[in-house]
């Protein structure tokens, strides 16, 4: 059987029918927003008191931004909106400076979300007769539990082999003639590039497609991935506030990615006026979840930049396209995948009394990898030591930020005033990937 998971009538749903469901259920979200000690008296300050004071979509813009910061203060329950026996799953990342946030789940939202990476997975082509290497990473990430689900649901079969061990993933890609992966860009750049020196060629595999998402790409960087693999990849966006990924995918048209706009109303807006950006202008994407009880969010700023392609598309598809994310309006840094701020950085080193306070995070690609190098001065004293010393302290460094940050810096220790001195508002981040 040829088992296809097309959700037609909300997929097509026409505009007019989308916006009456989006509005009952944005009246919802208020409902469950309301029994958050946080929304309660955010909404309570813009006399939003009940959902009935929720009479139009155009309501919602009364209600101030959600930051990520504010989910670092409501940490770790303000933000909870069903009693804690509800919730079936949490996820949590690493925010500013060490705080973590964190989204609950009650099983109603877990098969929601399933519900939208099935869609997802369906979208790009994806039936019964696919064998799915799903080689995001398992855990708090979202990545890996946020496709396994809907990959199942679609009929997929799934090998939950998660993200790194090379040499055994193309084992399982060769033994089970994997048809269909999910990785970040970068990871199958990196693996091309040794499939040749571990003694595979293409034909040993059956690869047919990939989704590609959790870090910016651009479209050269697509296609090179396509010509290397002779496939196609497909964008997959999202964010773990919102879920995880499949917020918004490319179809088979591979021309901007559908924003489920059933579960997340989109605004787009500009981040220094924080004004509307007019539909097709490039801005900050702006989510409120429509269809989620434990952690309903209100207008969350997810700090990434893009456009609204309001035009219709080719699969008959009616939910809106977001253009390719073309970067951050904050600082924050994406590792291979990983989120980074300089101010976790920054906050570890200040720590560690050895280490002085100039310093300087270097970003670079080491083949299709990006590479984290933290430079940093040391006092004269801890400087005049012999080098086993030094590499200690270099050791202890990276592992500091290993524990922290989940990635493996290069540590490069400067003697005092050798590295250079900033003028003005401090550069700490020199990012060579952009250039
Ligand atoms: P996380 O919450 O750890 O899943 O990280 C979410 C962030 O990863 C997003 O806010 C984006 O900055 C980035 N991201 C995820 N998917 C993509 C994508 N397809 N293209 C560009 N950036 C992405
Ligand atoms: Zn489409």
């Amino acid at each position: 059987m040829d088992i296809r998971y097309w959700n037609s009538e909300i997929e097509t749903i026409d505009k007019k029918d989308l916006k009456n469901y989006q509005l009952e259920n944005l009246k919802e979200t208020i409902y469950w927003a309301l029994k958050t000690p946080f929304y309660k008296e955010r909404l309570a300050s813009v006399e939003i008191t009940s959902p009935d004071d929720i009479k139009t979509l155009s309501d919602l813009k009364k209600i101030p931004y959600t930051t990520k910061d504010d989910l670092r203060r409501v940490y770790p329950y303000n933000h909870l909106a069903v009693p804690k026996e509800d919730v079936v799953r949490l996820h949590a990342s690493s925010g500013t400076t060490g705080a973590i946030t964190v989204i609950y789940h009650t099983q109603r939202d877990i098969d929601r979300w399933t519900e939208l990476a099935a869609r997802a997975v369906t979208m790009v082509g994806c039936t019964n007769k696919d064998v799915f290497q799903n080689m995001m990473s398992y855990g708090l990430f979202t990545g890996g539990l946020g496709l396994h689900y809907g990959a199942e649901k679609a009929g997929l079969t799934v090998i939950p082999i998660s993200a790194g061990n090379t040499k055994r993933q193309f084992k399982f890609m060769k033994d089970f003639q994997t048809t269909f992966v999910h990785a970040t860009p970068s990871y199958l750049l990196h693996i091309s590039s040794i499939m040749q020196e571990e003694g595979y060629k293409l034909s040993d595999f059956n690869l047919k497609k990939a989704l590609g998402g959790a870090e910016p790409h651009s479209e050269d960087m697509r296609k090179k991935i396509e010509s290397l693999f002779n496939i196609d990849v497909y964008n997959n966006y999202g964010l773990s506030e919102m879920n995880g990924p499949c917020v918004a995918t490319e179809c088979l048209y591979k021309d901007d990615m559908h924003v489920w706009e059933d579960s997340f109303y989109l605004e787009i807006i500009n981040p220094d006026t924080l004004e509307e950006a007019p539909e097709g202008e490039e801005g900050e994407l702006v989510f409120t979840t429509l269809r989620r009880q434990a952690t309903p969010l209100l207008r969350y700023r997810t700090r990434d930049l893009s456009s609204i392609n309001p035009a219709p598309c080719k699969c008959g598809r009616t939910h809106r396209r977001i253009a390719r994310i073309k970067g951050r309006s904050d600082d924050m840094l994406i590792i291979n995948g990983v989120n980074v701020f300089p101010a976790q950085i920054e906050e570890i080193i200040m720590k560690m009394p050895e280490v002085g306070t100039n310093y300087l995070i270097v970003v670079d690609k080491a083949g299709a990898l990006d590479k984290i190098t933290v430079k940093t001065e040391v006092g004269p004293n801890t400087f005049s030591d012999d080098a086993r010393d030094l590499n200690a302290l270099r050791e202890r460094i990276k592992q500091n930020i290993k524990d922290a940050v989940l990635i493996s810096p290069a540590v490069e220790l400067h003697e005092q005033g050798k590295l250079p001195v900033q003028e003005g508002k401090a550069k700490r981040v020199i990012d060579n990937r952009k250039t």
